[in-house]
């Protein structure tokens, strides 16, 4: 009999497989496979505190009103290393750990935990999070200091206002040590006191160069959002959830913005919101897909812009094809 493994993979038998997704892998392997590239780069993916993660989850179940109202049934409710462990099979090179504070004093603790999480995840980008409150320069450097190569804003969450003047030194911190920030300031699924295109222009009039990624690509105001990335060359967007048939039926991408999209093919970074997605991963892939934006475009927004932006080392192929 094998002794417990404390969550850890029984030998011979990959972890992933415990979730039960063979066609997924298969599906998702033959999309980066057919394009030609070594793997995935996903910029918005959940891991967090246990207790946290199964609090976010209680609240999708809940249709709690930040969902929109919306049956949101979690795909990928699966344990913390099956759910690496299935990215890899996958084929997803680097992830995140979005996190994000709901209340002050709740960053550096999860920046903690997120330090931790990347250093025993080497194939996760170290993620940190920040909120308005009095220390909030000092742990952003912190984690600066420490390594942290993304981090996370949730404006509808968090409920504060970017342009808060407590969050003003932070900024220009980011900026200076070009940290890219995934910002979830879109007024979708469900508005917030502070979400919308207008607050995020005033913290890039005053941090014209910071990093800021704008999560689901500014879902609801896709256009207004697609205008800050036209005027500020260091603006991404990620993919999260958008174009999903999810999707499509709450807040419909313009079929007219489609050109600026594909102008902005160096700045469009894939991301999935995994694990907490009402569908399958590989969907999010056939959404971009469809889009028919082009292979090179499909090539650019699902790794080399984000293996780009983080420095991820070329992965070689062994010459002749070998
Ligand atoms: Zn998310």
């Amino acid at each position: 009999m094998p002794q417990a493994t404390g969550g850890r993979p029984v030998p011979g038998r990959p972890c992933h497989e415990r979730t039960g997704r063979p066609d997924e892998v298969r599906q998702v392997r033959g999309f980066w496979e057919g394009l030609g590239l070594p793997g995935l780069v996903d910029v918005h993916t959940h891991f967090m505190p246990e207790r946290v993660l199964r609090k976010v989850w209680r609240y999708f179940d809940a249709l709690g009103p930040l969902t929109g109202g919306v049956e949101w049934p979690i795909t990928y409710r699966h344990e913390e290393d099956e759910r690496t462990a299935l990215l890899r099979a996958f084929g997803v090179r680097a992830f995140t750990s979005m996190l994000y504070p709901h209340k002050p004093g709740m960053a550096r603790w999860l920046n903690g935990w997120a330090a931790d999480f990347a250093r025993r995840t080497p194939d996760c980008l170290h993620t940190a999070t920040l909120f308005p409150e009095p220390d909030v320069e000092a742990y952003v450097r912190e984690a600066v200091e420490d390594g942290a190569r993304i981090f996370k804003a949730h404006v509808q969450v968090g409920a504060y206002d970017p342009a808060d003047a407590r969050l003003d030194a932070a900024w220009g911190l980011l900026a200076e040590a070009g940290v890219p920030v995934v910002i979830h300031c879109g007024s979708g699924p469900a508005p917030g006191a502070h979400t919308g295109p207008g607050p995020v222009a005033r913290v890039l009039a005053r941090h014209p160069r910071l990093r800021l990624i704008v999560a689901h690509l500014g879902m609801t105001e896709y256009e207004e959002f697609l205008e800050l990335a036209e005027r500020y060359p260091e603006v991404r967007l990620d993919t999260t959830m958008a174009f999903t048939d999810f999707s499509e039926k709450l807040a419909p991408f313009p079929r007219r913005a489609l050109p600026r999209l594909a102008a902005l093919g160096d700045r469009v970074l894939l991301g999935t919101d995994f694990p907490n997605i009402p569908y399958p991963y590989p969907h999010q892939l056939r959404a971009l897909e469809r889009l028919e934006l082009g292979d090179a475009w499909l090539r650019a927004v699902c790794h080399d812009n984000a293996a780009r932006l983080f420095g991820l080392a070329p992965v070689r192929t062994a010459p002749g094809g070998a």
